[in-house]
């Protein structure tokens, strides 16, 4: 176990430092630390039913931390989550992430970074989370005003071996791309390497070992690694890449452990000339061979059996029936494609979103609705992807959804936001934004599922947009979020798609 120093510590670390004690706590021969670390968990409580990735889910994450602290119970173990506890199931939808982090107290988790998904249920669920946990959320670029966000910039440890670790925590700026405007009022976010350049050479001056605990993502974390001096370590997450084995970048090592809770990564570190030096690492797979902790798989069984009951809850009103019907949405315009699509564009600030008109798979009748309801009609778990579009690729796309069979109830057929479109004899006869022309040569903003932006249904055009932000965010959860807080819906039509008579 270590030694947690609160804010007083590091204040008192400063006050030595301004003091002319140069006093270095070096690490002596034989000091080891054990680091284990994950990421981007996303709600995920339960095993993951695909074949072809490793089971995961949190009792098997627990039953080997338990085993690593067993094998050498006088050696110090640290555990370290690198962001996004929240946004991708539905006990994270209906639970706030408040069992999620009732459970990572128990597995022991020493710090975590503020993941861009810790704000997607608004700041007060964030301070409900922080409240809980036992461990503190470290980010040092980002700060909330008036209310502080419960977080801190660095942690110091002391372990029981008297090394001194310091963990400093950075959240990518792209914790504003797809927040509600509601819930980033007061947010300001710096940028993550003049923060980190400012924090380092004092942290440096007294740590065995700097850790920067990052929710930045890989491509970030490389570039951190390289404009700021004085890392040892990077511990990531946010792009969720299972590293086999650390990416140098210089001599940083940056690791990181998927998603999900399908791996657990692992560093061994022993003391070398007063300093910590990782001796081996390991991305460990939480396949099935891991047998679960029965005490947490017990809690989990508990909280689905809580979720099942807790989708018959109702979450809102929609005032108008919201009609996924087939020969409706895939046809032409539905005030279900519309205020789908007007809520994506206004969350992520786009000028444009497109849905294909597969995505909606269930009609919510008018009346209350519930959260079962929401995610039959979003069963497939798509996420918004934000990026940049020509207006020649957005004209280029609505000619491909003009030119569908409408008698096949294309699901390639695109609800939109932001823009107007008309159909005449499957031909594209007019485009215009709402706010006027497509001017062919300016980049957009657009927003749209994942499944478009990765060029489904056949659109080329999307697959071909640049600055690609994957946010994370589930289009069932914006939903689920706007039902929440608007508590009605009456979304109408407003004659943005038009199919001339005899087209
Ligand atoms: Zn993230």
């Amino acid at each position: 176990m270590l030694m947690r120093h609160g804010r007083s510590t590091l204040f008192h670390l400063v006050l030595i430092l301004f003091a002319g004690d140069s006093a270095n706590a070096d690490c002596q021969p034989g000091d080891t630390l054990t680091l284990l670390h994950f990421n981007d968990f996303h709600g995920q409580l339960e095993s993951v039913s695909t074949p072809e990735m490793p089971a995961g889910g949190i009792a098997r994450l627990a039953t080997v931390v338990r085993q690593v602290r067993a094998e050498q119970p006088e050696h110090p173990v640290m555990l370290l989550f690198a962001g996004d506890v929240l946004q991708g199931t539905i006990t994270s939808s209906l639970f706030l992430g408040l069992p999620d982090i009732a459970l990572f107290n128990r597995l022991g988790v020493d710090a975590a970074v503020m993941g861009n998904h810790e704000l997607d249920d608004g700041q007060e669920v964030f301070r409900r989370l922080a409240e809980q946990a036992k461990f503190p959320f470290l980010s040092a670029n980002v700060q909330s005003h008036p209310v502080p966000l419960p977080v801190q910039s660095t942690l110091v440890m002391t372990t029981s071996d008297g090394s001194e670790i310091a963990v400093l925590g950075l959240t990518t700026p792209e914790l504003t791309t797809a927040i509600h405007p509601r819930h980033a009022i007061g947010l300001s976010v710096e940028d993550p390497v003049s923060v980190a350049r400012r924090r380092l050479p004092e942290l440096q001056k007294h740590a065995d070992l700097v850790i920067v605990l990052s929710h930045l993502g890989l491509a970030d974390d490389q570039r951190l690694a390289q404009a700021v001096p004085g890392i040892d370590l990077i511990v990531g997450g946010h792009s969720h890449h299972a590293l086999e084995q650390p990416v140098m970048a210089g001599d940083v090592a940056i690791v990181q452990a998927g998603e999900r809770g399908q791996w657990l990564g692992r560093m061994d570190l022993d003391c070398r000339n007063g300093h910590l030096e990782p001796t081996a690492y390991r991305l460990l797979p939480m396949d099935a061979s891991v047998p679960e902790d029965p005490d947490i798989a017990a809690e989990v069984a508990h909280i689905l059996a809580e979720a099942e009951a807790g989708l018959m809850d109702e979450i809102g009103v929609a005032a108008v029936e919201l009609s996924a019907r087939r020969e409706e949405i895939r046809r032409t315009e539905a005030v279900f494609g519309n205020l789908v699509a007007d809520l994506a564009r206004q969350l992520t600030q786009s000028d444009v979103a497109f849905f294909n008109a597969g995505s909606f798979r269930a009609t919510i009748p008018r009346g209350t609705v519930t959260l079962r309801q929401v995610s039959q009609a979003f069963p497939f778990h798509n996420v918004l992807v934000v990026g940049q579009l020509s207006g020649a690729a957005i004209i280029a796309a609505l000619q491909r959804s003009a030119a569908l069979d409408p008698d096949e109830n294309p699901g390639g057929f695109l609800q939109v936001s932001g823009i107007r479109y008309s159909i005449a004899d499957r031909r594209l006869s007019s485009a215009s934004l709402t706010t006027g022309s497509i001017d062919p040569q300016h980049l957009y903003q657009v927003v749209m599922p994942d499944f478009l932006a990765a060029g489904g249904d056949g659109y080329v055009e999307f697959a071909g947009m640049t600055d690609q932000v994957l946010t994370g965010r589930l289009v069932s959860d914006m939903l689920i979020d706007a039902l929440r807080h608007e508590q009605t819906l009456a979304p109408r039509l407003d004659g943005r798609i038009e199919r001339r008579h005899g087209s």
